[in-house]
């Protein structure tokens, strides 16, 4: 017997998949990237934590267009960010159904907890997003499965109901434990996955959506940097350390200006993505100086180039008021 589990990337769907496979079941581990993960967690490596687990490769599938499109104009709104989890959901299972028969899957695995999530996470919302999913009967929430009702594959004794688990609410504590039982390491913390239930986060998010900005490169530029909404078209980018000035170069596409002082001052690089004007190159050497150490010079030297070209200009600028930085910081 063969089954697809989703995983996520936290303990819960890492514990459901292993279970299952204790009892038996042959696992397809199956991730999808979304745009909106931590970055700190997109450096925990999944793909290894999961061959420890269950000795199988990880399938990682992008959903990354069309999960803006959720984002955009979700069907059963949001919870209490901008985090369309239901939509979120019924798509992830949606695309995983549509892989079952080419991998010889019977049934889909997911580590959902009742009650654990307010939005998602409730009995009605785990029958909505079964039913609009397609997979109705389908879908094993081993965590929970005793308290809720027969699946499928318990029906059909593919598994067996009795050593299922029932647990619920937020509480950690069982899963911590069984973790344990199931030599399970190196999980992340609970929560927070996804950036789209981070308030921070959203505030950026949705300013982007109100300037109709969204797209996958600019979603990346938001999880870096101080961003300033310089006019109605164009932003601009300010690194906070070595690696995020680094993460702007790498991150900048054609079109976009990058600006950094000169080698006598310390400070940022920046990144103007827009349509950008003489004046808004000036206003953009004048923020990137604003976040220089001057060494108690009145002005800097502002370097900045286009990308893709080459050429390196230069211009002589003066540090914007606080209060203008404060005013266009987003
Ligand atoms: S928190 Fe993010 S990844 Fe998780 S269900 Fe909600 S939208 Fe999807």
């Amino acid at each position: 017997m063969r089954a697809i589990a989703l995983i996520s990337g936290g303990l819960d769907s890492r514990l459901a998949a292993k279970f299952v496979k204790e009892e038996g079941v042959d696992i397809i581990p199956l991730n999808f990237r979304i745009p909106f993960c931590h970055r700190e967690r997109n450096n925990y490596n999944l793909a290894d934590e999961i061959r420890k687990d269950l000795g199988t490769e990880l399938k990682k599938i992008n959903l990354a267009e069309d999960f803006l499109e959720i984002v955009k104009n979700p069907k059963h709104g949001y919870g209490s960010n901008i985090n369309p989890c239901i939509d979120c959901k019924i798509l992830m299972l949606r695309k995983a159904g549509e892989l079952m028969q080419g991998l010889n899957a019977k049934f889909i695995i997911t580590g959902e907890v009742l009650g654990q999530r307010p939005m998602s996470q409730h009995r009605d919302a785990l029958k909505i997003i079964e039913k609009e999913s397609g997979l109705e009967g389908l879908v094993l929430r081993p965590l929970s499965a005793k308290l809720l009702e027969e699946t499928i594959p318990e029906r059909e004794n593919w598994i067996n109901r009795n050593k299922l688990l029932s647990f619920s609410g937020r509480t950690r504590r069982p899963q911590i434990e069984l973790a344990k039982n199931l030599d399970i390491q190196n999980y992340p913390n609970a929560g927070g996955g996804c950036l789209l239930t981070d308030p921070e986060f959203t505030k950026r998010l949705k300013e982007l959506i109100a300037h109709r900005e969204l797209s996958i490169d600019n979603v990346a530029l938001l999880k870096i940097g101080r961003h300033f909404r310089i006019s109605d078209s164009a932003k601009l980018i300010v690194g906070r350390d070595e690696q995020e000035n680094k993460e702007l170069e790498d991150l900048a596409r054609a079109d976009d200006y990058l600006f950094f002082p000169g080698e006598d001052l310390a400070g940022p690089t920046t990144l103007g993505r827009g349509e950008y004007s003489d004046e808004l190159i000036e206003l953009s050497c004048r923020l990137t100086s604003s976040y220089c150490d001057l060494n108690g010079q009145a002005k800097a030297r502002i370097f900045y180039r286009k990308i893709p070209e080459n050429r390196i200009e230069v211009s002589e600028v003066l540090p914007l008021d606080d209060a203008v930085l404060v005013n266009n910081r987003i």
